[in-house]
C-alpha cells in the first residue's frame, strides 16, 4: 500500500495523528530530501526507517523499483520536504503509475501552504485557481497578462529570490485595475507569520519592503 502523507509547513504542532501513525507503521519512506524527512522522524521520535529520495525518479528505473516493492505488498509512505505531496512537490510520477498498476492507495491529509494562505487571506476563497509556481520564462508574461480576466481567486507560490520582481511584475499587469485586492502571506504557520493585504497599487512599495526572507504565498482578488 501507499500512503500519501501531509506534513507541516512549518509548525511541527500541525502533524495530524494519522500522519504520526502512518510514519510510524510503514516500513520506508519515498520523500523529496532524507535529511528534512529524517529530521522529521527524530522531531516526533518515530525509530529510524529506510528513506528513498524521490528526486533520484527521474531515471525512471528508481520510480519502477518502488512499484514493484509496493506490488510485493510493502507498506511506503510518500511525504515531501513541508505540506502535501504533489502540490508544487514531486509525488505525481509514483502515484501516477500506483494508481495504474491498481495498487492500494491511502491518503493522509494535512496542510498545504496555499491552503493555510487563501484561508488567512479574507478574499471570497468559494472558487478559486491555483497557479503554483508561476513560469520563470516561458509563457510568464501571457499567464500575467490573463490574470487580468480572471474571476476567479487566484493563489500562487513565489520563493524569497523572485518575490520582489514578482511583485514589481503583477502592478505592471495589473495596472488597469489599481484596487484589486493582493494578500501577501509570509511564513505561515512559523515564528515570524505575516499576512499583508494591499491592493496592486500599493504593490510597488510592498515589493520594495517586503522582508526578503522566508516562503511566499500570494493571493488576488477576482476582478
Ligand atoms: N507541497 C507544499 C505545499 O503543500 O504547500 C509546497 C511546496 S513548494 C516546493 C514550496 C513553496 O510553498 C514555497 O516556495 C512557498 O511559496 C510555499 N510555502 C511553503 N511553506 C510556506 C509557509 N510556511 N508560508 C508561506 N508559504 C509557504
Amino acid at each position: 500500500m501507499l500512503s500519501i502523507v501531509s506534513t507541516p509547513i512549518g509548525n511541527l504542532g500541525d502533524i495530524t495523528l494519522r500522519a504520526i501513525e502512518t510514519l510510524k507503521n510503514c516500513s520506508a519512506i519515498v520523500c523529496e530530501d532524507t535529511r528534512v524527512t529524517g529530521n522529521l522522524l527524530k522531531q516526533l521520535h518515530i525509530e529510524k526507517k529506510p528513506l528513498t529520495s524521490i528526486t533520484s525518479y527521474s531515471s525512471g528505473h528508481h520510480l519502477e523499483e518502488t512499484i514493484e516493492r509496493l506490488k510485493r505488498g510493502e507498506h511506503l509512505a510518500l511525504t515531501s520536504d513541508a505540506g502535501t505531496p504533489g502540490i508544487s512537490d514531486p509525488g505525481y510520477a509514483l502515484v501516477s503509475r500506483a494508481r495504474a498498476e491498481g495498487i492500494g492507495i491511502e491518503v493522509v491529509p494535512g496542510p498545504a501552504a496555499f491552503l493555510a494562505g487563501l484561508s488567512a487571506s479574507g478574499l471570497p476563497i468559494h472558487h478559486f485557481v491555483y497557479l503554483g509556481f508561476l513560469p520563470l520564462k516561458k509563457g510568464r508574461k501571457t499567464l500575467l497578462a490573463s490574470l487580468e480576466n480572471e474571476e476567479r481567486t487566484i493563489v500562487f507560490y513565489e520563493s524569497v529570490h523572485r518575490i520582489e520582481k514578482t511583485l514589481q511584475e503583477l502592478a505592471e499587469a495589473l495596472q488597469g485595475q489599481p484596487d484589486r485586492p493582493v494578500v501577501i502571506a509570509r511564513e505561515l504557520t512559523k515564528m515570524h507569520e505575516e499576512v499583508i493585504s494591499t491592493t496592486v497599487a500599493g504593490l510597488p512599495d510592498i515589493a520594495a519592503s517586503v522582508m526578503k526572507k522566508g516562503e511566499f504565498v500570494i493571493v488576488i482578488g477576482a476582478r
